[in-house]
């Protein structure tokens, strides 16, 4: 292991006065084959007190980013910009699900530091300077038979902090690693626990769920981690909107999941950028069929339910407003029955979301039955959009052949303006021909006459 570890690292625990050890996941990883170097995040510990283990960080070049010396966790950065986290052995005590730690007893004991962590798998110790492992629990061998089990009873790790509720779906997701029956039955009994965590803390452990194949490159990571999360009852305590559609009939030959398995398996076929989109998007069917007994109005109604789930989640802005509007637009056309002439207005108002939705709906498309040929609707739209960049059609106002100004002068009023340009671009969308001065300027005139 000492080969792949950073040059720095090597050097501050030699100039350590007590053993300093690799721990979580660089360990794990390592241990399951996967590269470890550059992108990884470098946990440490040692029985060391924080004061003397920063003395040896800044003695060995390291800059110090934060201490806290509640826990004795420091924060260190090297030359490179690579970030390390250690953390002194020591042993927790908590208030039921609260995530924190509310007493800490700082220790030199090994075995008790590793029974304050989660999983077996993740309190395997790898003595830098000393170049060995230390693995007071088993870890090893969980690792080798691809297994995690939890540091002590299951019942008392996951009652103590509800984010290893999560974690477990999202380490094992990543890893390949699975749990083993006593690990499972008691995350499920403990579920509701999950509750108890801050929704922030909740969406980076989703979001790093959804994107647990740009790990180690398994493309099928984040469907077998929504799985673990819908199998332990998580799933349906932080999205029951979603979890409603277990066993939810589709009602359609083009489907053979229910509503619910088909949202995981549109998950499983979608791009990263896009996997928010790929959960949610059928969100509002269970609400459509609970409400209106079809699901008919789907889309909208999921658009305005995948709004309330983000927000609660507290994602960010912009990743909200990406998948309301996927999720709003996904059926679009789905049926391939829209007019040409429509098509080209909808390519134009969707403008740069266009390969977002097109991956959504293929997705969509192949989580339906399997079938990986690409969707109907998306072959006929990509090829309306290409005779449409042949024929020149401006896509954006700088592309027209008038510009503001040009109207104003044509006796647009200045008000409507921004409104005319819009609406230029989307009769040009109809026919790239029409883009030229004179057959632009005579239609402004006229919108502007019957506005
Ligand atoms: P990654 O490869 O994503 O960094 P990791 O297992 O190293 O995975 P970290 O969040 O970096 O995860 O945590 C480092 C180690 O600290 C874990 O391996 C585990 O031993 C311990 N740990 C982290 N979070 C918890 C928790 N909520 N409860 C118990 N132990 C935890
Ligand atoms: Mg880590």
């Amino acid at each position: 292991m000492k080969d792949h570890l950073p040059q720095p690292l090597r050097q501050l625990a030699e100039a350590c006065p007590a053993p300093l050890y690799l721990v979580g996941g660089s360990v794990r990883d390592f241990l399951l084959g996967y590269p470890i170097g550059k992108k990884t995040d470098w946990d440490l510990s040692s029985p060391m007190c924080e004061e003397d283990f920063i003395a040896a960080a800044k003695r060995s070049g390291f800059s110090v980013r934060a201490v806290y010396r509640h826990t004795g966790t420091v924060k260190l950065e090297d030359g490179e910009g690579c970030g390390y986290e250690f953390s002194r052995f020591r042993s927790d005590k908590y208030v039921r699900g609260e995530h924190t730690p509310s007493e800490i007893f700082f220790t030199q004991d090994i075995s008790l530091d590793a029974r304050r962590r989660d999983f077996c798998a993740n309190a395997v110790y790898y003595d830098i300077a000393g170049e060995d492992f230390a693995d007071p629990l088993g870890g090893i061998e969980d690792i080798q038979n691809r297994r995690l089990r939890t540091v002590r009873e299951a019942e008392k790790v996951f009652g103590e902090d509800g984010l290893r509720l999560i974690r477990l779906a999202r380490i094992s997701a990543e890893t390949g690693l699975s749990p083993d029956g006593e690990c499972l039955s008691g995350a499920k009994r403990n579920c509701s626990l999950i509750e108890d965590i801050a929704p922030e803390r909740i969406f980076a452990e989703l979001r790093l769920l959804l994107l647990a194949d740009e790990k180690h490159g398994d493309r099928e990571a984040p469907y077998r981690g929504l799985k673990i999360l819908h199998e332990t009852g998580v799933l349906a305590r932080v999205i029951p909107e979603l979890a409603l559609g277990d066993g939810m009939e589709q009602k359609s030959p083009y489907h053979v999941h229910d509503v619910l398995e088909h949202s995981l398996q549109c998950v499983r076929h979608a791009p990263p950028q896009i996997r928010f989109a790929a959960l949610l998007h059928d969100v509002g069917k269970p609400f459509c069929m609970l409400r209106d007994g079809n699901f008919y109005l789907h889309a909208v109604e999921g658009a305005r339910i995948a709004e309330e789930i983000l927000t609660r989640l507290k994602a960010p802005k912009k990743l909200i407003e990406e998948t309301v509007f996927l999720v709003e637009n996904h059926m679009r056309d789905f049926d391939c029955m829209m007019r040409d002439i429509k098509v080209r207005r909808e390519i134009l108002r969707i403008g740069d979301m266009l390969p977002a939705l097109f991956a959504l709906k293929q997705a969509d498309f192949s989580a339906c039955k399997g079938d990986l040929s690409p969707a109907p609707s998306v072959v006929k739209w990509q090829n309306i959009l290409d005779k449409m960049k042949e024929e020149g059609v401006p896509f954006c106002t700088k592309e027209l052949a008038v510009n503001g100004r040009d109207l104003q002068r044509a006796g647009v009023p200045e008000k409507m303006t921004a409104a005319a340009l819009k609406e230029l671009l989307l009769w040009c969308a109809e026919d790239g021909t029409r883009n030229y001065p004179d057959a632009l300027l005579r239609f402004a005139a006229r919108f502007a006459e019957t506005r």
